[in-house]
């Protein structure tokens, strides 16, 4: 399986520590609905027009007042599908790179990891991130371009956190443990590597 491209962060185990001073996982596991929330807000105002944007967590969408409830799920469906295709398009240039490293270390990391770089690389195809600590460096691979924000910030948190503690014993965990999307970034990145191993059905097989 040394060709397999899963193993960047995908390969690891969080380790369970019984004593954990601050955090739970528990207490930092993401909601079940609230990535995937939606508010759907009607407005007099508007007579045709319909948009969407996110707002954290959540999606909003307003709509017209007079709306069906017919047309108002068609709409949410049509709006989140827009949204998802805007959003795979955009690429994460490499100053908003590091100004996002700075800002989730600050954040998850008391501002203790400092990159001297961050950057993309094209040529890490079997890890999702590396970095040197010697020299300060991440890199990210380009295939994470085009997914969900919270999983580019999760690799990039766990590359920051590997500048404090290499390898991935429990205080490495530790320090990923307070984002709270670990695990379903971790799950997201699974599903993409399981999904390049499954068998591609003929198209007739599909809806
Ligand atoms: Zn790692």
């Amino acid at each position: 399986m040394s060709a397999d491209p899963s193993f960047g962060l995908t390969g690891e185990t969080p380790a369970r520590s019984a004593g954990r001073p601050q955090y739970s996982a528990a207490a930092h596991r993401p909601r079940a609905s609230s990535t995937s929330a939606v508010e759907v807000r009607r407005s007099a105002r508007r007579s045709r027009t319909v948009s969407a944007y996110r707002e954290g967590d959540r999606t909003i969408v307003l709509i017209p007042a007079r709306m069906s409830e017919a047309e108002e799920q068609r709409w949410v469906g049509v709006m989140l599908d827009k949204l998802a295709a805007q959003e795979s398009k955009r690429v994460i240039g490499g100053g908003e790179l590091a100004e996002r490293a700075e800002r989730l270390s600050g954040q998850y990391l008391d501002g203790r990891a400092r990159p001297a770089s961050v950057r993309w690389v094209t040529n890490q195809n079997t890890r999702w991130g590396s970095c040197t600590p010697a020299e300060g460096s991440i890199r990210l691979s380009h295939r994470l371009q085009g997914m969900p924000e919270y999983v580019v910030d999760y690799v990039l948190l766990h590359e920051l956190a590997h500048l404090l503690v290499p390898g991935h014993g429990p205080r490495f965990w530790r320090l990923l443990e307070a984002y709270p999307r670990t695990e379903r970034a971790r799950g997201y990145l699974e599903g993409v590597v399981a999904a390049e191993r499954l068998p591609h059905l003929p198209a007739a097989r599909e809806r």
